[in-house]
């Protein structure tokens, strides 16, 4: 077995500012816990994205427009800037992904982890959002069809909904989104109700959560709920977007800082997970490619708190390498709501 790891240096000179938590330090902490790599993994280096690659998901306006943005700094919108690298990285960011599905295609690796920033999956084809510029999973999975991969599953556990995910692939059959997230919540998608439209209904499957589920909790509701739609959908690829911001430390999802994100509603608590549990999710999504014979690979979304963002990557890359995931306590419950509600939306088109 062989684990790519894909870094560049690009990806650290990125650099927002303001008050956006997308920081370079959070891929710092990343190398620091990735000093040493577990046996099995190696570095491997990214190349830039093309424009063609890009525009399989990037409306030319959007592209044009991000193109002006070499060189300088300026405000996108009110959470996503650009320093003046932020472009050269961007487009680094996506080569990352992209490249990253020719390696395991062409069996260079079996599986892998692109640790890239800005991150993607709020991106839009028409416009940034979200600390995203580009909508890097996206652009793995179209490029993953053009190479002739039928179908391609995205499985995102960021605390936050991919709602840039969703709107790229909610009209098709061939890419399955699946995303669990803390709701409400920002960006305000991903209601269980949206499950994809036209020819995509049943392609895109959302498990909203209320605070303070953990770890076995959210293995459970993938167990129960991703694992065996996934089985069935049979992808030629899985691809997960991989953030960390659902870590019971983290500033944005964890459990201290859920009211500041909801402005006025009092939840008790946000995410609750552990390194253990993003290792579980990490050996779940192992299963299915072993079972399906499909590559897996992560791609770096969220996760701002520094210390849990590195062990929780490691944790990963430990089981992307061949580590046993951990065994979980047993669930509290609370995670039975959220499941009857999903299971009930979504046995119309899964055999649930
Ligand atoms: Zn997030």
């Amino acid at each position: 077995m062989s684990t790519l790891v894909v870094w560049d240096e690009l990806f650290v000179e990125h650099e927002p500012g303001l008050d956006i938590r997308d920081t370079p330090e959070r891929l710092g902490a990343v190398r620091s816990a990735l000093s040493r790599l577990p046996p099995g993994a190696r570095w491997a280096s990214a190349r830039d994205a093309t424009r063609g690659e890009l525009a399989r998901v990037h409306t030319p306006a959007w592209l044009d427009e991000l193109d002006t943005y070499r060189g300088r700094s300026a405000l996108l919108e009110p959470d996503t800037a650009v320093s003046p690298r932020s472009v050269e990285a961007a487009v680094r960011a996506a080569g990352a992904a992209v490249g990253l599905v020719d390696a395991l295609l062409e069996g260079t690796g079996t599986n892998g982890m692109a640790l890239v920033r800005p991150p993607g999956h709020h991106a839009l084809p028409e416009r940034p959002m979200g600390f995203c510029l580009l909508n890097n999973a996206a652009l793995a999975a179209e490029h993953a069809r053009g190479r002739g991969v039928e179908r391609v599953a995205i499985l995102d556990w960021d605390v936050h909904h991919g709602n840039g995910t969703q709107r790229i692939f909610e009209r098709r059959a061939d890419v399955l989104y699946f995303s669990t997230h803390l709701s409400p919540f920002y960006p305000g998608t991903g209601r269980a109700e949206e499950v994809g439209a036209g020819a995509g209904v049943g392609y895109t499957v959302n498990v909203p959560m209320p605070g303070g589920l953990g770890d076995a909790e959210l293995e459970a509701l993938w167990r129960r709920v991703a694992m065996p739609i996934v089985e069935r959908f049979r992808p030629g690829l899985i691809i997960v977007s991989a953030g960390f911001d659902g870590h019971a430390d983290d500033p944005l999802g964890g459990r201290d800082a859920f009211e500041e994100q909801l402005a006025g509603r009092s939840v008790p608590g946000g995410s609750l997970l552990t390194e253990k549990g993003y290792a579980a999710l990490c050996g779940c999504a192992g299963e299915l490619a072993a079972s399906l014979g499909a590559p897996l690979m992560l791609v770096l979304e969220g996760g701002y708190a520094l210390g849990a963002l590195g062990r929780s990557v490691r944790a990963c890359v430990e089981v992307l390498a061949g580590a046993r995931p951990p065994e979980l306590g047993a669930c509290r419950g609370a995670e039975r709501l959220v499941l009857e509600r999903v299971l009930e939306v979504q046995r119309r088109f899964w055999p649930l």
